[in-house]
C-alpha cells in the first residue's frame, strides 16, 4: 500500500517533524456525512457506515519488524523531513522541504529481512469496521455522532475519531424548522370560501384528514396550524412540534357572464371539492396560527 495518504497522515502526526518528543498526539478525525430523510428523522434511524482505517499491526505490536530491526534513517537523520535541491533551469535550483523518500517520512528504516510480514514494516494494517449510528427522533440537521478513537491508529499518536454528521435531505412537501413543519396547500377559490377538506400523507406513513372550521373563509397566504403534527422533539420524543399550513388560493382567471350572476347571487349553488381518497386514519382540525405555537427552540 503506501501512497500519498500515508505520507500526509504521517506529516500530520509529526507536526512537520518537530513534534515527536511532545508525547502522543491525536490523529485526524474523519467526518462522514449521512443523508437522512425527514421521514427517517421523524421515526429515528439506525445508520450503518463502513470505515476502512489503519489499526496497529498485532503481529509486530506496531514496531514494523522484530526487535532491533529499526534504525534511524540515514537520509534524513531521523527527522522524517528532507530538504531537496531541484534543478529548474541552467544554474537555477529550487529548494524544497518534504517528507524523506527513503523512510517515507517516518524518520527510521527497518531492515528488509526483519520487516514484519503482516504489515510490511508499515506498523499498521487496514481494517474495515462497521459503525452503527443511532439517529435520534427529531435529530437536527448537522447533528454529530462521535465514535471516539475509531479512525486511523498509529504507534506515535492517539487514534482520531470518526464523526457521523446528519445531513437532512429536503422534503417535497414539508419544510422543517426545529420540531415544526410547514407545508403549502393550494386551494381553489371555491374551497377558500366554502371550506377545505383534504388528506395529508404524513411522515410516519399514516394519512390524516384536514378540515377547515365550518363557515371559515381561507384568505390567500393565510397560515393555519395543525397542533402536534410536527416532528418529535429532539431528546424528548413524546412531545411534538406543530404543522403550519400556508394556504395558496387559486383564483379563476376568468368568469363567464352567467357565473358572475351566480356569484352576485351570494355565491349560491357551488359544489364543494373533496379529496377522492378519504381513507384516513384520523381527522384533524385547523386552528388559527399564532407565534406561540412554534417549537423552534425544542431541539
Ligand atoms: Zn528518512
Ligand atoms: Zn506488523
Amino acid at each position: 500500500m503506501g501512497g500519498g495518504g500515508d505520507i500526509f497522515s504521517q506529516m500530520f502526526g509529526f507536526g512537520g517533524g518537530a513534534g515527536r518528543d511532545r508525547g502522543p498526539k491525536k490523529g485526524k478525525s474523519v467526518q462522514h456525512s449521512i443523508k437522512v430523510t425527514l421521514e427517517e428523522i421523524y421515526k429515528g434511524k439506525t445508520s450503518k457506515i463502513a470505515v476502512n482505517r489503519d489499526r496497529i499491526c498485532k503481529k509486530c505490536d506496531g514496531k514494523g519488524g522484530i526487535d532491533g530491526a529499526n534504525s534511524t534513517c540515514e537520509g534524513c537523520h531521523g527527522r522524517g523531513m528532507r530538504t531537496k535541491m531541484t534543478q529548474i533551469g541552467p544554474g537555477m535550483y529550487s529548494q524544497s522541504t518534504g517528507p524523506c523518500d527513503e523512510c517515507n517520512g517516518t524518520g527510521e528504516t527497518i531492515d528488509e529481512a526483519n520487516k514484519c510480514k503482516n504489515c510490511n514494516g508499515k506498523k499498521v494494517v487496514k481494517e474495515k469496521k462497521v459503525l452503527e449510528a443511532i439517529i435520534d427522533k427529531g435529530s437536527p440537521h448537522g447533528e454529530k455522532y462521535v465514535f471516539h478513537g475509531e479512525s486511523d491508529e498509529h504507534p506515535d499518536r492517539e487514534p482520531g475519531d470518526v464523526i457521523i454528521v446528519v445531513n437532512e435531505q429536503p422534503h417535497s412537501v414539508f419544510k422543517r424548522k426545529g420540531a415544526d413543519l410547514l407545508m403549502e396547500k393550494e386551494v381553489s377559490l371555491l374551497e377558500s370560501l366554502t371550506g377545505c377538506d383534504f388528506v395529508v400523507d404524513f411522515l410516519d406513513g399514516s394519512k390524516f384528514r384536514v378540515q377547515s372550521p365550518k363557515g371559515k373563509v381561507i384568505q390567500p397566504d393565510q397560515l393555519m396550524t395543525i397542533e402536534e403534527k410536527g416532528l418529535p422533539f429532539h431528546k424528548n420524543p413524546y412531545r411534538f412540534g406543530n404543522l403550519f399550513v400556508l394556504f395558496k388560493v387559486k383564483f379563476p382567471e376568468t368568469l363567464q357572464e352567467a357565473q358572475v350572476k351566480d356569484v352576485q347571487q351570494v355565491l349560491k349553488g357551488m359544489k364543494k371539492n373533496v379529496d377522492a381518497n378519504m381513507d384516513a386514519s384520523e381527522t384533524v382540525t385547523l386552528i388559527p396560527f399564532s407565534q406561540d405555537q412554534k417549537n423552534t427552540h425544542c431541539q
